[in-house]
């Protein structure tokens, strides 16, 4: 066992001495040793100042480096085998397949975001060559390329206790883009965040980046945390939570004489909208799949279908019978933590308490410690005047809208807050309506998907996870994906430089065989 229940501040392993976190197996209710102690103010400070000495020289690293470093995590991830698998199963209750699945998608998005770096196309170098002989003024050499925006610090996701966590998608995307990460581990998952972390560290070791490229602290509290989004030398924040924790964040990043950026993941209820012949032709098949997206990994997804809007009338009715009964045989699971359990049965009793809406269905009762999933349905009317009933229910729920026509349907679709993801399940005769809800849709949602469910990710190129507020804090970009490195990336021009002192990647003959924009046309690779 590598568990040790040390944090990891550069080179350094050791306990901290703050208050202590454990791990309870939200399965058995036990608590998991070892015990890990937090971090102190001067840990912090220690993590911060090494994160600040090593961003010139790693952001200066050739990008071959830079790419070789996050495809050694890839290979220490996979080197750490089934402890990795075993510690991450029993502190997060996710089923030892759903991990190991989730260990691929870690060390796949390491290596995309790996050749991302060598291609270079991140850097957007331009390039608007010297015209002297210009009239009536003479043109200046302006070269442009992106840099890092300096140390980033990550909270991990308790729901991607890889994927999301401490070498997950916020920490590839801000390491690949040269900035160095402090991560502040999720107290529901310590000692997968400490085995990935030695990952890292023996990366970091290995490859001989400086060695406050990466840094792993525990909170007892939430001073460390704050403490971490307030610190001068951390330029941006990525994080994946409650909107609760989230807006906390960005109020203190604001707050800071010099506010950073904040990027955090929050709440979206990804509607899923139903058009009438669809589900004339296919209401049965449609409700039993929409049941496999809720139910999916106890319905702990960012993307979960919480909300579905549909015509009411006799075809609705089979949608959701199918829907139940698919439901009906859906065993009930162990959420990620007890709190998040308690969470979601709050919010499920309030629904069921609330006049307007009726239980459509129930998943199968399981142990104490587990929850099922429920369906509800309501009336138009109910969402338009109860707000709460479009708040997000984290966990295998959704409320079923029963409209009395497609124009309604759109009202309620104006009506909701920003969302990652929505759902359009049409046939051809369909088409023409929903093209009417595309402009109310792209206006708040980051991804439209025809004839699926948001849950299930694909980590590319072309992935949108993101969204207006408060699916995220910033519309502007995806925390999946490789278009998830612009997040930490700002572009500096250099005017009139002697060739000497220009970076590689902007240097007469391209050195690093990029595709340049040069006078704002690209070209090719040399
Ligand atoms: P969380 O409570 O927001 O915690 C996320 C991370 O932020 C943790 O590391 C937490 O520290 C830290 N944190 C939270 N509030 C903070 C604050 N005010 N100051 C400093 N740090 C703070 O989220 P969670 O524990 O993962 O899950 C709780 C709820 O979040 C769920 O029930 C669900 O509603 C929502 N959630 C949503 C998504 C989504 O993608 N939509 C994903 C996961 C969770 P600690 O580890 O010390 O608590």
């Amino acid at each position: 066992m590598n568990v040790f229940g040390e944090m990891l501040i550069g080179s350094a392993a050791l306990r901290g001495t703050n208050g202590a976190i454990r791990a309870v197996n939200p399965a058995t209710g036990e608590t998991m040793e070892p015990a890990f102690g937090g971090a102190t103010p001067a840990d912090l400070e220690r993590a911060c100042a090494l994160a600040w000495q090593a961003f010139d020289t790693f952001r200066d690293l050739p990008l071959a480096e830079r790419a070789g470093f996050l495809e050694a995590i890839a290979a220490n991830i996979l080197a750490l085998g089934d402890e990795l698998v075993e510690r991450c199963v029993g502190e997060s209750g996710l089923p030892r397949a759903r991990v190991e699945g989730e260990r691929g998608r870690t060390v796949g998005q390491l290596r995309m975001f790996a050749a991302l770096v060598r291609s270079g196309d991140f850097l957007d170098a331009r390039i608007d060559p010297a015209q002297p002989d210009r009239k009536p003024l003479p043109r200046v050499d302006l070269r442009m390329r992106n840099i890092g925006l300096g140390p980033v610090a990550v909270f991990g996701a308790s729901n991607f206790p890889l994927a999301f966590s401490v070498a997950g998608g916020d920490t590839a995307a801000a390491l690949a883009a040269g900035c160095p990460v402090i991560v502040k581990a999720h107290s529901a998952h310590p000692g997968t965040s400490e085995l990935v972390g030695r990952a890292v560290r023996q990366a970091v070791a290995d490859c001989g980046m400086p060695e406050g490229t990466f840094s792993l602290l525990y909170d007892s509290g939430r001073e460390i945390g704050q403490g971490l989004v307030c610190d001068r030398r951390i330029k941006a924040v990525g994080f994946t939570g409650s909107r609760a924790g989230g807006t906390a964040l960005m109020r203190l990043a604001a707050a800071r004489d010099e506010p950073i950026p904040v990027y955090a993941e929050m709440s979206s209820i990804n509607p899923v909208l139903l058009f009438p012949a669809a589900l004339a032709n296919r209401a049965a098949a449609i409700g039993s799949a929409f049941a496999g997206s809720l139910v999916l990994g106890a319905g702990q997804f960012c993307t979960n279908p919480g909300l579905v809007l549909a015509v009411d009338g006799p075809d609705l009715d089979r949608f959701i019978a199918a829907a139940a009964v698919a439901l009906a045989d859906s065993p009930a699971a162990t959420m990620l933590t007890p709190g998040i359990r308690l969470s979601y049965e709050a919010g499920i009793a309030a629904f069921a308490a609330h006049p307007a809406v009726r239980i459509e269905a129930h998943g199968r009762a399981g142990t104490p410690q587990q929850a099922r999933a429920t369906l509800f349905s309501t009336t138009a009317a109910a969402l338009r005047s109860h707000p709460a009933l479009r708040d997000e229910i984290f966990g295998a729920a959704s409320l079923v809208v029963r409209c009395p026509d497609l124009a309604t349907m759109r009202e309620l679709v104006e009506l909701l807050d920003g969302q990652l993801t929505a759902a359009l399940h049409i046939d051809t005769a369909d088409h023409a309506e929903a093209r009417r809800f595309l402009p109310a849709l792209e206006r708040r949602v980051g991804r439209i998907l025809v004839n699926g469910f948001g849950t299930g990710v694909e980590v590319g190129h072309a992935m949108v996870h993101g969204g207006p507020y408060p699916a995220t804090s910033d519309g502007r970009s995806t925390s999946v994906g490789s278009a998830a490195i612009f997040r930490f990336l700002r572009p500096v021009s250099y005017q009139d430089f002697p060739e000497q002192l220009l970076p590689e990647a902007l240097k007469p003959g391209n050195p690093l065989a990029l595709v340049r924009r040069t006078d704002g046309v690209l070209d090719a690779a040399a």
